[in-house]
């Protein structure tokens, strides 16, 4: 069985991570969405939070699943042995840190651990969690970029209504 893990922060899941969690599950039997609790930005959601809001967003993929983990990815990854970490690549500017975490983790486990990139569907290359905080920050429309429910979260944790 092809195991694939999905991390990030998602802070919140937006269309674009949606899109590759969706191709990801069309090429692995099994997705596990990994919310990372250690991350160095100080997260908006509680991991709590952030969790519910993928769940809600992948109920009808029934090969996802969506945990969460903390400390090092390689060692989430021998612990559940999980051999491809999947990315998404939005622009070059992703490129150079991405290339650095793949390589620095196949190095830590020792060749055990690969990544796949997935490129972003054109027409959610410029969504990013901190654009659409910062769109939602000031009550702007943020409908197209993530689910209806996660906008109303946003718009709650602001103190909008909508
Ligand atoms: P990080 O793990 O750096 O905190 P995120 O949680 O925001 O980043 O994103 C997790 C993964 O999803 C990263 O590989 C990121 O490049 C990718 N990603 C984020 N937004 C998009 C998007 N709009 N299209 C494709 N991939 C994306």
């Amino acid at each position: 069985m092809k195991v694939a893990v999905y991390p990030g922060s998602f802070d919140p899941v937006t269309y674009g991570h949606l899109d590759i969690i969706k191709r990801a599950s069309q090429m692995f039997d099994k997705v596990i969405v990994a919310v990372m609790c250690n991350s160095a930005k100080t997260p908006l959601f509680t991991l709590d939070e952030r969790v519910k809001m993928i769940r809600e967003s992948v109920s009808d993929l029934n090969n996802v699943y969506v945990e969460s983990f903390s400390g090092l990815l390689i060692d989430y990854c021998k612990k559940e042995n999980i051999h491809i970490v999947i990315r998404g690549l939005r622009a070059i500017t992703d490129f150079e840190y991405e290339l650095q975490i793949a390589q620095t983790n196949k190095e830590l486990s020792h060749n055990e651990v690969d990544t796949v990139f997935l490129t972003t569907s054109l027409q959610y290359s410029y969504l990013s969690s901190s654009v659409v905080k910062e769109v939602a920050s000031y009550n702007g429309d943020i409908t197209p970029c993530v689910p209806d429910f996660v906008a109303d979260t946003l718009y709650k944790k602001y103190g909008f209504r909508k």
